[in-house]
């Protein structure tokens, strides 16, 4: 359900980094919570991952989400799950529509494998790996990022296209977190993710939001 007011005027900001070109942050979310990514400049896509606080052998699993869905493109409304089928999220609000849940984060090998690239290239995956460690969280166990912004088009003959995200300046996508979790944020490395230039990302945590003006935990009367 989207909510109408604009998001300053109704959420409570807890936290904030801003994610140069390139990098990444790892931070813990609190059930109930809301993230926020933001794109400030448009096209720049934000690979994301999670783990819950409590046991991190449960992790944000592209497969179930999909499957449960029945579309891999999701947004407002839909439930993200976890490898055990519990909620980790639910995507509360979203100003692009279109992200991407299938492909893995950018790693060293990705620049090598797809690009060609020599020599060492920044990547999603380790700046995962890098802000991730001080969770506990081992680079084997990065499975399969919510790659939010990122826009991959799929033809009726199974081949994938990596298109320019449809983010513009200011775009977001807000999260709210069903469980404890710790979770792993980028701003992407990859040049075909972005169209080709790499820009930063904005990450907000916000308070859960407070329950609606006159809303009690008592029941209501059946009619009125
Ligand atoms: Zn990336």
């Amino acid at each position: 359900m989207a909510l109408s007011l604009p998001p300053e005027e109704r959420m409570t900001r807890l936290s904030h980094a801003h994610l140069a070109p390139q990098t990444g942050t790892g931070l813990v979310v609190h059930r109930g919570e809301l993230l926020r990514i933001i794109d400030p400049t448009g096209e720049q896509v934000s690979d994301l991952i999670s783990f819950a606080k409590d046991d991190p052998r449960e992790w944000l699993s592209s497969g179930r989400t999909i499957d449960y869905a029945n579309t891999i493109y999701l947004t407002t409304g839909h439930t993200l799950y976890s490898n055990r089928s519990r909620p980790m999220w639910t995507v509360v609000e979203d100003t692009v529509g279109r992200h991407d849940f299938l492909l893995t984060p950018c790693s060293p090998e990705t620049f090598t494998i797809i690009y060609g690239t020599t020599g060492h290239h920044p990547s999603c995956f380790e700046n995962l790996a890098k802000n991730l460690a001080p969770f506990g969280i081992t680079p084997d166990v990065i499975p399969t990022t919510l790659n939010v912004f990122m826009n991959v088009d799929v033809l009726p003959s199974g081949e994938i296209r990596i298109l320019p995200p449809k983010s513009r300046a200011g775009d977001y996508l807000v999260l709210r977190a069903e469980m404890d979790l710790i979770v792993g944020v980028t701003a992407c490395s990859a040049e075909l993710s972005n169209n080709g230039s790499f820009k930063p990302i904005d990450v907000e945590v916000h308070a859960a939001p407070a329950a609606p003006a006159g809303r009690t935990d008592r029941a209501a009367p059946a009619s009125v």
